[in-house]
């Protein structure tokens, strides 16, 4: 069987000022052809594809089209929406004829033009396959469930869980489309839009409660006829028209089976509101104490509301404006974005002592500039790469600033918010020596694990924020919860 395939992966934060170009999807990592799998066998969806491609008993040919990824910020320029359209279409159109198109897409992506992005591409893929040839497509399970995306396609998957999981979702994908094509199996798609959204501080899902609602979903795909379920709980930070909570069940041609178990996946997640909702973040003087006082370093401390995988910039000073204001003398490793202070460093070179204005210069909402004196420790002047379970992340070029006791690595790109303990290692720093490591994200600091001693979650202001009635909400569906008061609501099959 012929299969054409292709990534397109961005998380839209619609109250980020920081567009995402196409260069964006340059700095991380824009493959064409047979770079694809070159460059992506064994990593995240692709490697997925690939992997479940090699198992298969007939032979499979891959038509890699295009890999195009982002990380998270806000919406996609409509420059880069056409040049993704566009090569898709023209790509598939050449590539034809195929029997499947296998797809790795976000799903909470959205341009400056379209709020659906995803929607709108699997859209222009479907008139150029016809109705025809089956479609599946990989989500990360933050994507918003659209009626378009679910029209467009065959069948769905989305990660299993928080950390994510997309090599393995990328092989569930694939599994399903070959499964279609040899026509054992008839997808048919039941899903539920829940009216709610919550911030991510509970989305763990070893815990309780992401832990019960995809637990749920694990058992009900043991039900004979179920191919896969799927939660959705999505990207908060995103107001369009359709933003919600959503669960996708696919089942082997039974659609009352598929719309009653997507309604009760949905109405399990309904009973769970008040927990989803339930934050532990502490006080940001607080958090700095803590770190302080611990009998044995490092203190993880997750600003997670700047955290970079939701869209948020990485140059929140909160956490070092409180560092400075306690006169911490105990080591403190703090990752900034700010290309400025890198260029400024660069140019004075190592060893010099400079004083600049950091941080707080790409959020117009939360943002707040901080000055500092320090003492230019280290400079990568090719740049650094840290790498996360969907494939590379680059940090631009990255400089080391001692100001005191606070060893900020100063990078021109968001990488992946300091979580890499590898970046500071670079710098001759080695981070199980410190008191504490600030990392700009929620919950994948899987490199920090073996090493540290405790965490944090701090309360900063920012764009990751966990209180969503701060924000000016205009598209959004209304009412919501939590955002409005919605004390009775279930799934209707
Ligand atoms: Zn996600």
């Amino acid at each position: 069987m012929r299969i054409a395939m292709a990534q397109v992966w961005q998380e839209t934060h619609t109250f980020s000022a920081m567009a995402t170009g196409l260069e964006d999807f340059e700095k991380n990592g824009l493959y064409f052809g047979d770079e694809i799998p070159e460059k992506m066998r064994g990593v995240a969806e692709i490697g997925g594809f690939l992997a479940a491609a090699e198992e298969e008993v007939e032979e499979v040919e891959l038509v890699p089209i295009i890999r195009a990824w982002a990380g998270s910020g806000g919406r996609v320029t409509g420059e880069a929406l056409d040049f993704f359209e566009e090569k898709l279409v023209s790509e598939l159109r050449e590539s034809l004829p195929v029997d499947g198109v296998l797809l790795s897409l976000h799903g909470a992506a959205a341009s400056d033009r379209v709020d659906d992005f995803e929607g709108y591409l699997l859209s222009a893929i479907r008139r150029v396959v016809g109705e025809s040839v089956p479609v599946v497509v990989s989500l990360d399970h933050h994507a918003n469930i659209t009626h378009r995306i679910v029209e467009s396609v065959n069948a769905l998957v989305g990660y299993q869980t928080q950390p994510h999981d997309p090599f393995e979702t990328g092989e569930r994908a694939a599994r399903a489309l070959f499964a279609i094509v040899k026509e054992e199996i008839t997808p048919t798609v039941g899903w539920q839009k829940i009216p709610m959204v919550a911030p991510a501080d509970r989305g763990l899902t070893a815990e309780w409660p992401m832990k019960e609602w995809f637990d749920l979903a694990r058992a009900m795909e043991e039900h004979p006829g179920v191919i896969s379920v799927s939660n959705f709980p999505v990207q908060p930070w995103l107001d369009v028209a359709e933003l919600g909570w959503a669960t996708v069940v696919v089942t082997d041609n039974d659609q009352v089976l598929a719309n009653q178990l997507a309604a009760e996946l949905a109405n399990k997640a309904w009973e769970l509101r008040e927990a989803f909702w339930a934050v532990r973040r502490v006080p940001p003087e607080d958090a700095i104490r803590q770190a302080v006082a611990a009998k044995e370093g490092p203190i993880v401390i997750s600003d997670a509301s700047d955290s970079v995988l939701s869209g948020a910039p990485g140059d929140g000073t909160c956490l070092l404006k409180e560092m400075l204001r306690q006169r911490i003398t105990c080591t403190a490793l703090l990752p900034m974005v700010d290309p400025q202070v890198v260029e400024a460093a660069i140019q004075a070179g190592p060893g010099s002592q400079i004083t600049v204005l950091v941080g707080g210069k790409l959020d117009p909402v939360f943002g707040e500039s901080v000055e500092v004196t320090g003492t230019v420790a280290g400079v990568a002047e090719t740049g650094l790469t840290s790498t996360l379970s969907w494939g590379a992340a680059q940090m631009g070029r990255t400089v080391l600033l001692d100001v005191g006791s606070i060893r900020m690595m100063v990078s021109e790109l968001r990488g992946v918010g300091g979580a890499d303990p590898d970046a500071y290692r670079h710098f001759g720093v080695e981070p199980a020596e410190a008191q504490m490591a600030v990392v700009k994200m929620y919950f994948n600091f899987a490199g920090f694990r073996p090493i540290m001693k405790g965490t944090i979650m701090a309360d900063c202001p920012g764009l990751s924020g966990w209180d969503l009635r701060q924000f000016k909400w205009e598209k959004a569906p209304r009412p919501v919860f939590p955002l409005d008061e919605l004390p009775e609501w279930q799934a209707t099959v």
